[in-house]
């Protein structure tokens, strides 16, 4: 999602005539792109913040200041809400206008009437006041879904600027495309948005209150953006959405996508357990395109902690959904989420995890270990009492459960073949990439260097390891 949003800050700004460079030193403006998924997310930008120059300017968006925004004081005053550029708009063709501290506390009645003027003042999100105070070259905080609001903030902050109004849109309209801008470095991948937001509430989760409720886009929408990416540079298509499987016409976007000439290959993430539907694992048979990995967030494997987390299936429906992946003809490699120790999960729970964990044959799960999420249900409802040294050790027991899976699986894929995607031609012959069911891959052997950037390889298996799979060129 993050790749997605800066290509589309990027596009805005390349329309104002900003210039973008990948050298940090070289940037006038840094500018951060935030996640609030999990506090460490929250204290990397903390420290990346100290990396930059007082000389630079520093603009911050996205989870970091809404969430922050949302439990500030402040925006608990309704009077204000309307004021604050970082909230959602009546209008779509607004006058942006400076208000002062000052102004805030005495807004003018004229003022409070229109409903299509947006009134901008930094001191209105507590974040900025907190940050601002150890670093002076904060200069801007934006809301994400205003970043096409920017042509209109930024004189309003000093900026000289040019811009062609045909950009000027929606957030959710604005195709990065349209002027060229990739955020994935090896220029091979591209990731495009379906929806956006989530509505559905998981108990420790703090992405329906950062990014606030669902909102679908058009299918022809998605269908031209893709197809620009791939006439322009793109081999990989990846969907994106927190419940990407939720979109209505997620099974016509897929038939679609398929469709686009070029295109390679065809992912999707994150899908929610309960909105898979028979068509869409039947897809994954049918359709050459769409690769062999499902990635599934299973949370937990207990009944009663999934309860608690607001999560709408059990493990035996769970369980059910594995099987069926297990007996479609293609095999499909499954990954996913485990978050270790939610608050009250007792041995037994734990010990059901693992079964399930045991029973679907994870290639890779992604374990995060509990850490409460201000506002969130879970925060407000369950005490986090345990001490993470407790918490590692679970995690230690799932992770070496994981290993024994994972070398299990690898040595099935012995002499099997795959395609390979070569997004980048390494200087040194380390580097791993990725095969069509998501698995790492590292070349055999280095002399064999038959084969540039972007080709796609049949590939045979030669060796394997934990999460590592060698192979040679067929
Ligand atoms: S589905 Fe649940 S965990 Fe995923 S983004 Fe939405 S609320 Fe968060």
């Amino acid at each position: 999602m993050n790749y997605s949003d800066s290509a589309r800050i990027k596009a805005i700004l390349l329309n104002c005539w900003f210039s973008y460079t990948e050298n940090l030193s070289n940037a006038d403006i840094v500018i951060f792109d935030t996640c609030s998924v999990r506090q460490k997310s929250e204290d990397k930008i903390t420290g990346k913040l100290k990396e930059i120059s007082p000389k630079q300017k520093i603009w911050i968006t996205w989870c970091m200041i809404q969430h922050n925004l949302r439990n500030s004081k402040i925006s608990k005053n309704s009077k204000l809400k309307i004021w604050n550029f970082m909230w959602s708009l009546q209008s779509t063709t607004p006058k942006i206008i400076w208000i002062t501290t000052q102004e805030i506390n005495n807004l003018p009645d004229k003022i409070l009437q229109n409903w299509n003027i947006v009134g901008i003042n930094h001191s209105f999100n507590p974040l900025f006041h907190t940050l601002t105070q150890k670093r002076k070259n904060i200069e801007l905080f934006f809301r994400i879904d205003d970043v096409w609001f920017l042509p209109l903030i930024l004189p309003r902050i000093w900026y000289k600027i040019n811009y062609s109004s045909e950009i000027l849109n929606e957030y959710d309209k604005i195709i990065p495309q349209w002027i060229n801008t990739s955020m994935n470095k090896h220029n091979s991948t591209a990731y495009v948005p379906i929806s956006t937001w989530c509505s559905q509430f998981c108990a420790y989760c703090i992405v329906p209150y950062a990014r606030w409720l669902e909102k679908n886009f058009p299918v022809e929408q998605i269908i031209k953006e893709a197809t620009l990416h791939i006439q322009k540079w793109a081999k990989e298509i990846v969907l994106l959405w927190q419940i990407v499987n939720k979109h209505p016409d997620f099974i016509q976007i897929i038939k679609e996508v398929c469709k686009i000439q070029w295109l390679q290959r065809l992912r999707y993430t994150s899908p929610y357990p309960t909105y898979y539907s028979k068509e869409l694992l039947e897809l994954h048979q049918s359709q050459p395109k769409l690769c062999p990995h499902i990635h599934i967030p299973l949370q937990s494997g207990s009944d009663q902690i999934l309860k608690k987390m607001f999560r709408w299936y059990t493990s035996q429906q769970f369980k059910n959904f594995i099987e069926k992946i297990h007996d479609l003809s293609r095999p499909i490699s499954i990954t996913t989420d485990i978050i270790v120790w939610f608050p009250w999960e007792t041995d037994q729970d734990f010990q059901k995890t693992l079964d399930l964990v045991q029973y679907a044959q994870f290639d890779m799960i992604y374990m995060w270990i509990y850490s409460t999420r201000p506002g969130t249900i879970a925060q407000r409802k369950y005490p986090d009492n345990i001490p993470y040294k407790v918490k590692h050790s679970r995690w230690a027991k799932l992770n070496n459960l994981l290993k024994q899976i994972s070398l299990e699986n690898n040595q099935k894929e012995i002499w099997s073949i795959k395609t390979v995607m070569i997004n980048e031609i390494p200087e040194q012959w380390n580097i791993t990439w990725y095969t069509d069911n998501m698995k790492q891959i590292i070349l055999s052997n280095p002399l064999n260097k038959n084969f540039k950037k972007w080709d796609i390889l049949k590939t045979v298996i030669t060796n394997w390891k934990i999460f590592k799979l060698y192979w040679e060129i067929l």
